[in-house]
Protein backbone atom coordinates (compact mmCIF):
# COMPACT_ATOMS: atom_id res chain seq x y z
CA UNK A 1 0.00 0.00 0.00
CA UNK A 2 3.04 2.16 0.79
CA UNK A 3 3.19 5.15 3.09
CA UNK A 4 0.50 7.78 4.12
CA UNK A 5 0.69 10.65 2.04
CA UNK A 6 0.81 13.36 5.07
CA UNK A 7 2.95 11.82 7.54
CA UNK A 8 5.12 8.99 5.80
CA UNK A 9 3.96 6.09 8.22
CA UNK A 10 2.04 2.87 6.63
CA UNK A 11 -0.51 3.43 5.08
CA UNK A 12 -4.09 1.39 5.47
CA UNK A 13 -5.84 2.11 2.64
CA UNK A 14 -6.28 4.93 -0.17
CA UNK A 15 -9.00 8.39 0.09
CA UNK A 16 -11.84 7.03 -2.30
CA UNK A 17 -12.02 10.79 -3.27
CA UNK A 18 -8.57 11.61 -4.77
CA UNK A 19 -6.70 8.07 -4.40
CA UNK A 20 -3.85 9.35 -2.46
CA UNK A 21 -2.49 6.54 0.10
CA UNK A 22 -3.59 7.24 3.51
CA UNK A 23 -2.90 5.73 7.36
CA UNK A 24 -6.06 6.00 9.80
CA UNK A 25 -5.05 8.41 11.30
CA UNK A 26 -4.86 10.76 8.11
CA UNK A 27 -7.75 8.90 6.15
CA UNK A 28 -10.37 7.81 8.56
CA UNK A 29 -13.75 7.24 7.17
CA UNK A 30 -12.19 6.41 4.40
CA UNK A 31 -11.61 10.15 2.64
CA UNK A 32 -7.97 12.18 3.91
CA UNK A 33 -7.82 14.96 5.92
CA UNK A 34 -7.40 17.00 2.36
CA UNK A 35 -10.34 16.15 0.93
CA UNK A 36 -12.61 16.15 4.23
CA UNK A 37 -12.01 20.00 4.42
CA UNK A 38 -13.40 20.01 1.05
CA UNK A 39 -16.23 17.45 0.85
CA UNK A 40 -20.05 18.31 0.45
CA UNK A 41 -21.41 19.06 3.51
CA UNK A 42 -24.84 17.85 2.05
CA UNK A 43 -23.85 14.60 1.30
CA UNK A 44 -20.92 14.32 2.72
CA UNK A 45 -19.57 12.02 -0.18
CA UNK A 46 -18.65 14.04 -3.07
CA UNK A 47 -16.07 16.68 -3.29
CA UNK A 48 -17.70 20.38 -2.87
CA UNK A 49 -17.67 22.92 -6.33
CA UNK A 50 -19.31 25.94 -4.22
CA UNK A 51 -21.44 27.13 -1.33
CA UNK A 52 -24.55 27.68 -1.05
CA UNK A 53 -26.35 31.02 -1.24
CA UNK A 54 -28.68 30.24 1.53
CA UNK A 55 -26.89 28.07 4.49
CA UNK A 56 -23.17 29.07 3.73
CA UNK A 57 -22.74 24.84 3.54
CA UNK A 58 -20.30 23.65 1.06
CA UNK A 59 -22.14 21.33 -1.70
CA UNK A 60 -21.11 19.45 -4.93
CA UNK A 61 -22.66 19.20 -8.10
CA UNK A 62 -25.34 16.94 -7.04
CA UNK A 63 -26.41 18.78 -3.90
CA UNK A 64 -26.35 22.63 -4.62
CA UNK A 65 -28.58 23.91 -7.56
CA UNK A 66 -28.15 26.76 -10.03
CA UNK A 67 -31.08 28.77 -8.88
CA UNK A 68 -30.24 32.28 -10.71
CA UNK A 69 -26.98 33.35 -12.12
CA UNK A 70 -25.26 34.15 -8.88
CA UNK A 71 -27.11 31.53 -6.53
CA UNK A 72 -27.28 28.42 -5.66
CA UNK A 73 -28.74 26.87 -3.03
CA UNK A 74 -28.64 22.90 -1.53
CA UNK A 75 -31.19 20.49 -1.16
CA UNK A 76 -32.42 21.07 1.86
CA UNK A 77 -32.70 25.05 1.11
CA UNK A 78 -34.89 24.53 -1.37
CA UNK A 79 -36.88 22.41 0.40
CA UNK A 80 -37.12 24.64 3.46
CA UNK A 81 -38.23 27.69 0.67
CA UNK A 82 -39.77 25.59 -1.44
CA UNK A 83 -42.90 28.66 -1.83
CA UNK A 84 -40.43 31.14 -2.53
CA UNK A 85 -37.93 29.53 -5.75
CA UNK A 86 -39.43 28.54 -8.31
CA UNK A 87 -38.91 24.87 -9.25
CA UNK A 88 -39.72 24.74 -12.61
CA UNK A 89 -37.21 26.82 -13.44
CA UNK A 90 -34.21 24.82 -11.33
CA UNK A 91 -31.90 22.90 -13.45
CA UNK A 92 -29.25 20.57 -11.50
CA UNK A 93 -25.82 21.99 -11.42
CA UNK A 94 -24.78 18.83 -13.34
CA UNK A 95 -26.52 19.52 -16.13
CA UNK A 96 -25.20 23.17 -16.33
CA UNK A 97 -21.52 22.30 -16.26
CA UNK A 98 -22.21 19.60 -18.91
CA UNK A 99 -23.68 22.19 -20.96
CA UNK A 100 -20.63 24.91 -20.50
CA UNK A 101 -17.98 23.01 -20.37
CA UNK A 102 -19.56 20.53 -22.80
CA UNK A 103 -18.15 17.07 -21.22
ZN1 LIG B 1 -0.82 9.63 8.11
ZN1 LIG C 1 -8.26 12.56 -0.54
ZN1 LIG D 1 -23.34 16.51 -2.14
ZN1 LIG E 1 -28.37 25.55 1.89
Amino acid sequence: MGECYFCLSKASHSCRLCGRPVCDTHGGGGVCVACREAICAVCGRELAVSYCSGCGRLGCVDCLVQYDPVRRFCRDCLARGASEFKPEALEPLKKVVRRVFGS
